[in-house]
């Protein structure tokens, strides 16, 4: 891990690069200014006490920022497909947005991929990973013509099938595990040497059956890793690209020609959770591929990549009402209606995933004052629903709000239905030239008539009913 260090002060030396030229603070501000304005507008307040923001001006840099450290870093006139993944925020307007800015989308079920179509992504443009596709799915996405990796030998066989019923148009490819190792969050590293995705490239046998894999399907025209999300090092990460473009060189030379043409390296660039300064960012990951691996940025592969959190979780903010301020064993405790459901990850693993929260007044403005150590809690009936405990901020008090801030990717909307709490609305904003804010409905909060309908409510005696026969 000595390079790893180096590179992290590599990155912490580049101050022009961390501060984006400002762009975190002007984040912030943003974010302070659609608080306030939720309040104002009624999108927040005692009968609505949990929504969900989106920066849309800041998800479009984000993009930007993406594709420019690709192209910053790539020979000209090298394709890349930068495919969003769906996973990190499955919202049809998100998806829409980021078609609109040159994205593509990364799916992994049958959910969103109707999520991707919904949003009107072109099959061309959208990849299939997942580790369990039906038959029916495979089926699906070749109909359609959207890109496949597969994930083992027995789903490439399923593929080999179906080539042979019918062609089509889809860019097939394998997906490989490096096996380079895991990051610090066990649950998110996907290169260890006995995860569960793709096939694991260091075990007996495994390289050469990839090789022939290859040579005996001239249609196998990808290769595919991802070696892991958040906590994975940059350097692990360039490693395990580096290790498939070795195998790709191989498998080409091999057979004699480039048949693999384009690579996949996947998403997992981490996120700061820790302040509002984006880091490590799009362009420094680029250029530590562009060290670790130039032959795969030299023009002879096209390029593929999926990121999620990174694209979008500093651009999501939870804000909550606070429904209730108490004291408890001399520790204060703000009651909000932002817990499990919202932030499953926070609330049941709060040491890998600490969320920073922001205090706000009754009116939504930023609250001042000295910071005193409180519990910043959910709704849910467990002891441990705690967004946030022993956090120091401004004493929140009954009507104030209380922002879990970086909550765009994978929180807010991945719901958990704990207590049947409802999922709550989601709202875009943008500012809108006139010192104002101006939002735009992403996702309507969950009825509590939905919630009746999802829970069986249209078979209300089909457990009574199933019971008569054997009473009688
Ligand atoms: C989850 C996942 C991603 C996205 O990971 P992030 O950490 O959100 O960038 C990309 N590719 C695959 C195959 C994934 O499973």
């Amino acid at each position: 891990m000595g390079e790893d260090t180096d590179l992290t002060g590599d990155v912490v030396s580049d101050t022009h690069e961390r501060h984006g030229s400002g762009t975190g603070g002007e984040r912030a501000a943003r974010r302070d200014e659609a608080v306030r304005a939720a309040v104002e507008q009624g999108l927040l307040g005692p009968g609505s006490p949990l929504v969900g923001l989106l920066d849309v001006t800041g998800i479009r840099e984000s993009a930007a920022r993406l594709r420019a450290a690709f192209e910053e870093v790539t020979a000209p006139g090298t394709p890349v497909l930068h495919a969003f993944a769906v996973k990190a925020t499955p919202l049809v307007p998100v998806l829409r947005l980021l078609r609109e800015e040159g994205l593509g989308a990364e799916v992994a079920s049958p959910g969103e991929l109707a999520l991707a179509r919904a949003a009107g992504l072109a099959p061309a443009r959208t990849v299939l990973d997942s580790p369990a596709k039906t038959p029916a799915e495979l089926r699906e996405a070749l109909a359609l013509g959207i890109a496949v990796n597969a994930d083992n030998p027995q789903e490439l066989h399923r593929i080999d099938a179906m080539m042979r019923s019918a062609p089509s148009r889809s860019r097939l490819g394998i997906r490989v595990n490096p096996q380079v190792g895991g990051g610090s969050i066990e649950a998110l590293s996907t290169a260890t040497a006995t995860s569960k995705f793709g096939v694991a490239l260091r075990d007996e046998g495994a390289r050469a059956w990839v090789v022939r894999a290859y040579a005996e399907r001239p249609w196998l025209s990808r290769l595919h890793a991802h070696t892991g999300s958040q906590g994975i090092p940059l350097a692990l990460m360039a490693e395990g690209v580096a290790e498939t473009y070795r195998l790709a060189e191989e498998i080409n030379r091999r057979i004699g020609r480039p048949q693999i043409d384009t690579i996949d390296i996947g998403g997992g660039l981490p996120v700061n959770f820790a302040s509002d300064e984006t880091a490590p960012t799009f362009a420094e990951y680029a250029r530590v591929l562009k060290r670790t691996v130039p032959g795969l940025l030299d023009g002879r592969y096209g390029l593929v990549t999926e990121f999620g959190r990174s694209l979008l979780a500093e651009h999501g903010t939870v804000v909550a009402r606070v429904e209730y301020a108490k004291s408890a064993g001399g520790r204060p405790v703000a009651v909000t209606h932002a817990g499990v459901q919202v932030a499953t990850r926070t609330v049941y693993a709060p040491g890998a995933w600490p969320l920073r929260i922001a205090a706000y007044d009754g009116k939504g403005r930023r609250k001042e004052g000295p910071e005193v150590v409180q519990d910043v809690a959910g709704p849910a009936c467990f002891a441990g629903d705690l967004l946030a405990r022993g956090y120091p901020l401004p004493l929140l008090a009954q009507g104030d709000y209380a922002a879990a801030l970086d909550t765009g990717a994978y929180y807010f909307a991945h719901h958990y239905a704990y207590n049947s709490l409802a999922r709550p609305g989601i709202h875009g904003f943008v500012r809108d030239g006139a010192g104002g804010v101006v939002f735009a409905t992403v996702r309507e909060a969950q009825t509590v008539e939905e919630i009746v309908a999802e829970s069986g409510g249209a078979h209300t005696d089909a457990l009574t009913i199933l019971d008569a026969p054997r009473r009688r």
